[in-house]
């Protein structure tokens, strides 16, 4: 064939992924650059699931979301947990279209009895949260966020870190002397999960006795907090990375931060359901806690709050459900399960197969499965729901790019999707490619950012 008609051929059969940055200048650029900086000041201020979940409350109650209403729901649970349903033009008994993503990060939490003295040194005790590469976690800047519960039930919030000038670190073993007790390890025994302790003072109480340096911890505690040692048993207690979200490189493109898993999901389902008029279905943007701990416990996707929320939201829209008009509607129900995947990693091309891996920069990444191995523990989105997403997309002039999460041996993860999909609802993992997933410091592209909140808006106008 000649080199025009193979051309032709090509464009015409071929699956070519989009190029995110293609095309985009002057007044798109702008809008892209302008809704980065929106979204680094969310996650500046948002680290820890409470405090997204308080920011969001606050947001949706300025676009007129209330927890009595008829077309604008506003839904907690236990200040971790959040559920805006907006009202669509379709009955609700059609179904709902939900958008789900999670606002808990791989962090450090507290142990309940944290505190202690060693060698004139006071440290933290922390037992860590999600899947971490523990060595990541030493010698970089953390700070302190959290709830404590005082014997009387007074609840204090805590934060102490770069915005009040002091932070903590997780102290590592210098290189002069750690040859045989690191360097002989594999990578995830060289720190173990006592290991990392956070440092927290190193000044005694001025007198005789032992433990003096804890002491003076204590006193301080309480004097600026008003709490007590056995308070620290009933508190949550998180160290996050102290570090500023910031522009990375030198075009600017991408964007360095903690906790980009999964809140820069949450962030542009919530900013598209308030940019978007009325649905076409009844729609949901859920943020989800505890989905890196396995989605359990009463704040996490596989408790019955959605369920609880969207019979409020029918009998609040007009129409009051009974079990199985609620069975029939979950089953005629669509999600979207927003959450992240690994970017190809050109240091580390050696776990992705490359036909079915995500990119940054390429858009938001359909993902039809996780799990591990032979697809276990995943939900596997039929090819009628997919088509589906990838019709509305390209109808929307979304950039999207299909992959999953690595070669079929390497690895693996789950998302909400199957605590969404065991109701009998279409589900679809969609969600940005990161890199570093679960470090102190992940990665994104703002092109992508800015892809993921046009597909969720298409998704909430076109079901
Ligand atoms: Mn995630
Ligand atoms: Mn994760």
């Amino acid at each position: 064939m000649k080199d025009k008609k193979i051309a032709d051929l090509r464009e015409k059969v071929e699956y070519k992924r989009k190029k995110g940055w293609e095309g985009v200048t002057g007044k798109t650029e702008k809008k892209v650059f302008d809704f980065a900086e929106q979204y680094k000041r969310f996650l500046n201020d948002n680290k820890t699931e409470r405090e997204t979940v308080s920011y969001y409350k606050k947001r949706a109650e300025e676009h007129d979301y209330k927890e009595e209403s008829k077309s604008k729901l506003l839904l907690t649970n236990r200040g971790k947990n959040l559920m805006l349903i907006r009202k669509g033009s379709k009955p609700i008994t059609d179904g709902v279209r939900i958008i789900a993503s999670h606002v808990d990060c791989p962090r450090i939490d507290f142990k309940q009895n944290p505190l202690y003295e060693d060698t004139d040194l006071a440290f933290f005790h922390t037992h860590y949260y999600g899947g971490i590469k523990k060595y990541q976690w030493t010698n970089i800047p953390l700070e302190l966020r959290g709830t404590v519960i005082t014997k009387d039930g007074k609840r204090i919030y805590l934060k102490l870190g770069q915005d009040e000038g002091t932070i903590f670190v997780v102290p590592d073993l210098c290189p002069h002397l750690s040859r045989k007790t690191q360097g002989d390890k594999k990578a995830g025994e060289i720190i173990t999960g006592e290991n990392l302790a956070l440092l927290a003072g190193s000044m005694p109480e001025q007198g005789k006795g032992k433990a003096l340096v804890k002491l003076h911890i204590l006193k301080l505690l309480n004097e600026q907090y008003g709490i007590i040692e056995e308070d620290l048993i009933s508190s949550e207690l998180e160290a996050v990375p102290a570090m500023q979200v910031m522009d990375l490189g030198i075009d600017r493109s991408m964007i360095a931060g903690y906790g980009q898993d999964d809140r820069i999901c949450a962030f542009s389902s919530a900013e598209a359901l308030f940019d978007t008029g009325i649905p076409l279905y009844t729609t949901i943007v859920f943020l989800a806690d505890k989905e890196e701990i396995g989605s359990e416990g009463a704040t996490g996707m596989n408790s019955m709050f959605l369920i609880r929320g969207i019979y409020r939201a029918a009998a609040a829209f007009g129409t009051v459900l009974n079990e199985s008009d609620m069975l029939e509607l979950l089953s005629k129900s669509g999600a979207l399960s927003a959450d992240v995947n690994a970017a190809v990693n050109p240091l580390y091309k050696s776990v992705y197969e490359n036909d079915n891996a995500s990119f940054v920069g390429r858009g938001i990444v359909v993902t039809k499965f996780t799990g591990h191995g032979g697809k276990y523990m995943a939900n596997d989105a039929d090819a009628e729901w997919v088509s589906h997403i990838r019709r509305i997309f390209n109808e929307g002039k979304i950039v999207w790019q299909t992959g999953e999460l690595g070669k079929v041996d390497e690895g693996g993860g789950g998302t909400v999707a199957k605590f969404l999909a065991k109701y009998g609802m279409n589900v679809i993992d969609a969600g940005p490619a990161l890199l570093s997933m679960h470090s102190p410091y992940e990665v994104s592209s703002k092109i992508d950012l800015y892809e993921t909140y046009r597909a969720y808006k298409q998704f909430i106008t076109q079901g």
